[in-house]
């Protein structure tokens, strides 16, 4: 198996040999360069070695994982790969690296945080492979436990140092350690405490992953939302660390953005947008009742076209064109008796109103719609449809009127 040197040290330059060599992966004989596990993304870093010809030779290794059957550790490379037995200098990503050791700790410390609000919230499943991390909580905390739980791990931060420890017990002396859940592993665990100065322990976790060596180090963690996922879970999205922090700069950087453009402080931001939120429903119910009433204007104002008979008693037709399709109804409805109004929209919207006793809006629409290629229906007194041909659709309502005489 691969030795794992990322335990031991927070040295990220190592020597290893190639052990085996597969494709583009290959297996060390010892590497500091962590396997993705446990919730926790995979370091990336380079190996370097000196070629045959003697010229520096590099590759980049972009995903490391560990083989369960054989611990072996298999590092993914580009370029060259390296030859089976010889040495080669590894390098991690450092940055990188940080990142998920700031993410992972803030995971431990914030589920501790969650555990201090009330026991009941327990981990379930975890995620640190990206700046927005997941902690999958049982115990359906409210927001007031959400927010109990992030005020306490940043005074907790901001107040007390707390210090990385991770030895290695046999299970038998695990009874003596507070832990936070049952371990997965037996025989040797190897623990992360975070320590106060006077040696009370704020959280005791078993897990392989890396860490800050100072729990203020992962600050500060920030909880972006919450969501119920499957039965009784509730996914705690949070940030930590630099990521955070950058995070909320630029959240803030946009939102003092807009505030300038309102022309109030950041604080009165959800304020204003309430009142213009409020304005803008105000001023949709005013262009609905504008709409309306223009709709009735230009139906008035169309000159009138006396048909028939269709039976006995002529009809009065309006014809008039909208410009909007919120005035089809208004137009189209409250009729004096005797009166036909088709209305159209050069979109395509039509639509017709029938106050005459003997004339079917519903029949006349699907006579002029089936003429015109277009589609609708409706009721004896109300017809609505769309055509792709205005003119057509006219043209087939006055025949249509005039056959019917
Ligand atoms: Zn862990």
């Amino acid at each position: 198996m691969t030795r794992a040197l990322y335990h031991g040290s927070h040295d990220l330059l190592f020597t290893a040999h190639v052990m085996h060599a597969a494709g583009q992966e290959v297996a060390l004989d010892a590497t500091a360069l962590y396997p993705e596990a446990g919730g926790q993304a995979a370091d990336t870093g380079t190996l370097r070695w000196t070629g045959a010809d003697g010229e520096p030779r590099a590759a980049t290794v972009t995903h490391s994982r560990q083989e369960k059957a054989t611990g072996l550790i298999w590092h993914a490379l580009t370029g060259d790969v390296h030859p089976v037995g010889m040495p080669v200098k590894g390098e991690v990503d450092a940055a990188r690296r940080w990142r998920h050791s700031q993410r992972h700790s803030a995971e431990h410390l914030l589920a501790q945080a969650f555990v201090r609000v009330n026991p009941a919230f327990t981990v379930d499943a975890v995620n640190m492979t990206g700046p927005e991390c997941t902690l999958d909580l049982r115990g359906d905390p409210a927001e007031l436990h959400v927010r109990a739980a992030e005020t306490l791990l940043r005074e907790t931060l901001g107040r007390t140092d707390l210090t990385l420890e991770t030895p290695v017990v046999p299970d038998h002396d695990l009874p003596r350690y507070p832990l936070r859940r049952a371990p997965k592993v037996s025989g040797n665990v190897r623990l992360v405490i975070f320590r106060d100065g006077q040696g009370e322990p704020f959280d005791v976790s078993a897990c392989g992953g890396t860490h800050v060596p100072r729990a203020s180090m992962a600050a500060p963690v920030v909880i972006l939302r919450t969501e119920r996922v499957r039965g009784g879970v509730t996914r705690v999205t949070f940030m930590a660390g630099e990521e955070a922090g950058a995070h909320l700069s630029g959240v803030y950087a946009g939102a003092r953005r807009l505030a300038a453009g309102f022309s109030v402080p950041v604080e009165r931001l959800p304020e204003r947008v309430e009142a213009l939120t409020a304005e803008r429903a105000a001023l949709a119910a005013q262009v609905d009742a504008l709409h309306a009433a223009h709709a009735r204007t230009l139906r008035d104002a169309a000159p009138t076209e006396v048909h028939g008979p269709v039976t006995l008693r002529p009809v009065t037709l309006r014809l008039v064109t909208l410009p909007d399709p919120a005035g089809l109804l208004p137009a189209l409805t409250d009729l004096t008796t005797g009166e036909v109004v088709v209305a159209v929209t050069d979109a395509g919207r039509v639509g017709i109103g029938s106050a005459h006793p003997d004339l079917n809006a519903a029949g006349v629409l699907r006579a002029a719609l089936t003429a015109s290629g277009g589609k609708g229906g409706g009721r004896p007194d109300l017809a609505q449809g769309s055509t792709p041909d205005v003119a057509a659709f006219t043209r087939a309502v006055r025949g249509a009127l005039l056959t019917t005489a």
